[in-house]
């Protein structure tokens, strides 16, 4: 019947396209419902120049990490597509022509970087990654795990955990107080325990700020780093971080492949307007062009404020519900700057545009764990952009030749901060500048990096909440801030993957081990509806 499904799917990011495919999987009529003209949301890629269309970007997220084994075996990705290749190593060049590098595979070369710093440093590394990776061989499972209703006294749920407890035994007595540590510290603090130079902290730092509204030295960013260390969800092996062939929006096109050829739907320019529901029960929803499509089960994958705050009547949810996702905290402060590039960078302190392994990995612009928190500090307590900004960047086409013609480089630069509230209003102008002290920063490392520049796209936060629908920039659907974390995410009660509204399961990043390109929320979503059987045997 037109406009009945088994199953509606509310967004075509990654993650909807991961529910979708699955649901199909299963058997379903399902059908994915995306506002924009083309699917993927933040896993995109674009010809944002109009003189240029032969240069592509990975227009927002830009390295792959944590897509489980099982969902890239499950969903067939790589005859679809899915093609990433581990990245180098964390690079930061300094302007007095000094560097450091630190290498994922060759301890002993980062043992040579780091000695030329600190003797000490180089030696405290490896026990460092050592002890990091301990903690996270036991937290990195239970990203793949559903949250357990801590408190609630239900039979089930005091057994889901009562497991979970019993799944943290490895850690051990020190390996609690490590977690502990690792919730409730800031980063810079820990980093102090373990290292001496600033060099190496503020490269370290940088994983622990990654799309959070707090600099290094607010306490809980110590979790963020690890949230960004974790390099296997205990699903089998998997590489550090890389790139993915043809850009992130490629992840997205093999998952929307392998969606359709399960038989999936899947609608572009189709904006939910309206989720409807019946006594408490999803029953369909309302297309902005008045359209109405009918299922009995539905998936939303778009930020939770847009979905349970705007697209649902208030009154068919829970007080405290209502109240905790009002609540919930999603600022970020994040500009995203793909810098088009006759050239590489012919660094200072390693002199050479041709490509080389400081390239093709991180190339940071964190030189102090005090530069980042000075950025921070910049945009909330002086609420203007970072005089200085910190800048994750990264050079995709040093690995990947699908993006640009030969000799044509991506510098992919993720930057931080810019006040939040720039959410609300373009302020073009002073992002303008923002972007050219990126460039001089850069530029101070790296002489013909500013000659170099063919192109630039800026997109701030008042473009990623207009595009893509992420209120307050917040690249994650929300803040990971321990409070918005595991049990809490988005909510007490519904970290299970559902929501008050029976019927209707949630599959955003905004659900636990998002966010990130993994898959997992939209993945999780579906086996709820599975364990509930809601999805009726064809
Ligand atoms: C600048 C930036 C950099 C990032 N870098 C990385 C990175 O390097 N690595 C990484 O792993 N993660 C990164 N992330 C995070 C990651 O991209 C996201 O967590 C992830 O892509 C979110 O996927 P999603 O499917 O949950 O949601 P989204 O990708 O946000 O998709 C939601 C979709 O829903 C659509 N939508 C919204 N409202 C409606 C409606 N009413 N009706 C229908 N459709 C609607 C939107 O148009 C969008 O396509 C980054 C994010 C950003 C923004």
């Amino acid at each position: 019947m037109a406009g009945q499904y088994d199953v509606i799917i509310i967004g075509g990011g990654h993650n909807g396209l991961v529910s979708g495919a699955y649901f199909a999987r299963a058997g379903a009529r399902a059908v994915v419902l995306e506002a924009r003209h083309k699917t993927g949301g933040a896993a995109d890629t674009s010809a944002p120049f109009p003189n240029h269309p032969e240069i592509k970007v990975s227009t927002y997220s830009y390295v792959m990490s944590l897509m489980p084994p099982t969902i890239i075996r499950e969903l067939q990705l790589k005859r679809h597509g899915y093609d990433v290749t581990p990245f180098g190593p964390y690079y930061q060049a300094f302007p007095d022509g000094r560097s450091i590098k630190v290498y994922a595979d060759d301890a002993a070369k980062s043992y040579e970087s780091i000695a030329r710093w600190s003797k000490k440093d180089a030696e405290t590394m490896p026990l460092w990654e050592e002890w990091l990776k301990g903690v996270a061989d036991v937290l990195g499972p239970l990203l793949l795990r559903v949250p357990p209703k801590l408190g609630s006294m239900a039979l089930g749920d005091l057994l889901a955990t009562a497991d979970t407890a019993w799944r943290m035994r490895k850690l051990g007595v020190r390996g609690v107080a490590s977690v502990t540590k690792l919730f409730s510290m800031s980063v810079t603090d820990l980093l102090n325990e373990w290292f001496e130079s600033d060099a190496v902290k503020g490269m370290l730092a940088v994983n622990g700020v990654i799309g959070t509204w707090a600099g290094p030295d607010e306490p809980g960013t110590a979790y963020v780093m690890l949230h960004h260390s974790i390099g296997d969800v205990g699903d089998g092996h998997l590489g550090s971080w890389g790139f993915q062939q043809g850009g992130m929006g490629a992840v997205a096109d093999a998952i929307r492949r392998s969606a359709e050829s399960f038989g999936c739907e899947i609608r572009t320019n189709a904006r939910v307007a309206k989720i409807l529901t019946r006594s408490g029960r999803f029953v369909g929803v309302a297309l902005e062009n008045g359209e109405e499509l009918y299922a009995p089960i539905g998936v939303t994958t778009i930020h939770p404020k847009i979905a349970f705050l705007q697209l649902i009547d208030r009154v068919e949810l829970p007080p405290d519900f209502v109240r905790d996702i009002e609540n919930w905290r999603t600022r970020s402060g994040v500009v995203k700057i793909n810098v088009a590039m006759s050239e590489l960078p012919d660094f200072i302190a390693d002199p050479g545009k041709e490509l080389q392994d400081h390239h093709t990995g991180s190339v940071e612009l964190c030189f102090s764990t005090d530069y980042a928190e000075r950025a921070f500090q910049d945009a909330h307590m002086e609420k203007k952009a970072a005089t200085r900004p910190f800048v994750d960047g990264v050079i995709p086409t040093t690995l990947d030749k699908k993006l640009c013609p030969e000799g044509i480089h991506i510098f992919s630069m993720y930057t931080q901060w810019v006040p939040h509230e720039w959410s609300k209003e373009p302020h073009r102008e002073e992002l303008e500048a923002y972007a050219d002290r990126c460039i001089d920063e850069y530029t101070a490392l790296a002489p013909n990096f500013k000659s170099a520049v063919i192109d630039r796209q800026i997109i701030g936060p008042y473009d990623m909440e207009q595009e893509l629908g992420l209120i307050g920039g917040n690249i994650f659907h929300g803040e990971l801030a321990v409070d918005q974390l595991f049990h809490m995410r988005p909510a007490p009660g519904y970290a299970d993957y559902r929501t008050p509204i029976r019927g209707l399961y949630h599959g955003s990043s905004a659900t636990h081990a998002g966010g990130g390109v993994n898959g997992i929320p939209g993945w999780q979503a579906f086996r709820a509806a599975v364990k509930d059987r809601a999805l009726k045997k064809k």
